[in-house]
């Protein structure tokens, strides 16, 4: 089960940043290699799976964004567990449409003249790290295709018309039929006359070059909401690569970054701190100033606090991106030993010393225990 799984980016042998693109591209190649109609190795229906299973998750934005955020372990979805993957059964043939599907983007039944959605697009935008936690407003130019306007995406010069490709008569593919033990095995490839359009442009728009679509850099706002995190994705609905054929444009996805802080470390909702003590301070307790995100803070030391003590300042992290409140600031203190002392202050400090004994503290006399047993081999 889970602890046994494979990462699904080394599964798809792509890194953890690959575009959409880049693991369509690894999958088809992997899926190609391990299909187990075309490699007979006896792993192989079990390699194809784990490719399958990988890809499903990978290949979805929302279900990559809880893979990231997750793994394996994801409490909400078991996505990646016994069952939640409903891959084809090779057991018959009717996985084969399905494989094709993912090969050629079309199924057997396709119309290629059918529209058709855009992809879906990934922006990674790196923040500072209190934007992050009080949100903010940006725009961003965001480099995607569009429907060509001066043809709306025909790709055909104004005027004229697309002919229906008089190769695949409009279908988009071309059909081999092979027999194997197996059973009939039907190829379908890209009609190589329209490249799987089913049209053929002779006159071309001369703004898209016939494609039907431009590149354009899009600048769009974009509103952060306080409390993201390093690795959170936003959807922006819509605003993706153009479909075709008048079909719906896919989303963007904006994957946020967080800039590390010099002074906060955040933990989920909880900011983490360290603040300095004397051993004055430390020894005899003060009010010292913390800083926070929103501003310094008075914090009491008792007397007599330890180095690496925690304190919490209740509500005083990060608000929460769901529902209300916020998370605690956790400050730890550390006291810090002097160094360059003057003679006089060294003198004072032996003198301190002989008072000392090792009674001053439950804590201290226990470690001193402790050590002289561990000299003396006991
Ligand atoms: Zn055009
Ligand atoms: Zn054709």
């Amino acid at each position: 089960m889970a602890e046994n799984k494979r990462d699904y980016y080394e599964v798809l042998g792509v890194s953890r940043d690959a575009s959409p693109e880049e693991i369509k591209k690894a999958y088809r190649k992997l899926a190609r290699q391990y299909h187990p109609d075309v490699n007979k190795a006896p792993d192989a229906e079990q390699k194809f799976k784990e490719i399958r299973e990988a890809y499903e998750v990978l290949s979805d934005p929302e279900k990559r964004a809880r893979y990231d955020r997750y793994g394996h372990e994801d409490p909400a979805a078991g996505f990646g567990g016994a069952g939640g993957f409903t891959g084809a059964d090779f057991g018959d043939f009717g996985g084969f449409g399905e494989i094709f599907d993912m090969f050629f983007g079309a199924g057997p039944r396709r119309d290629p003249n059918a529209p058709q959605r855009g992809e879906d697009l990934r922006y990674t935008l790196t923040v500072e790290f209190k934007e992050a936690v009080f949100g903010k407003e940006t725009e961003i130019t965001v480099p995607r295709t569009e429907t060509c306007d001066v043809c709306h995406g025909s790709g055909a010069r104004p005027g004229t018309r697309p002919e229906t490709c008089g190769v695949c008569r409009g279908t988009g593919q071309q059909e081999t039929v092979q027999h194997t033990p197996f059973g009939r095995i039907v190829n379908r490839r890209i009609c190589p006359a329209c490249g799987g359009r089913g049209r053929i442009v002779r006159d071309r728009c001369a703004s898209c070059g016939g494609s039907g679509r431009v590149r354009r850099q899009r600048r769009i706002q974009v509103k952060i909401p306080a409390g993201v995190d390093d690795g959170s994705q936003l959807r922006i609905p819509g605003e993706g690569e153009a479909g075709l054929r008048g079909g719906p444009p896919g989303d963007l996805y904006i994957i946020i970054r967080v800039k590390p802080h010099d002074f906060f470390e955040r933990e989920g909702d909880d900011i983490y701190c360290e603040v300095p003590l004397t051993f004055v301070q430390a020894a005899l307790g003060d009010e010292i100033e913390v800083p926070t995100l929103t501003g310094k803070v008075r914090l009491r030391i008792p007397p007599g606090t330890q180095s690496g003590t925690y304190f919490r300042l209740k509500g005083k992290g990060v608000p929460r991106l769901r529902g209300y409140g916020a998370g605690d600031q956790h400050v730890r203190v550390t006291v810090v030993t002097p160094t360059n002392l003057t003679e006089h202050q060294k003198e004072l400090l032996r003198e301190f010393a002989k008072t000392l004994g090792e009674e001053t503290h439950d804590k201290q006399r226990s470690l001193f225990e402790r050590m002289r047993r561990a000299i003396m081999g006991e």
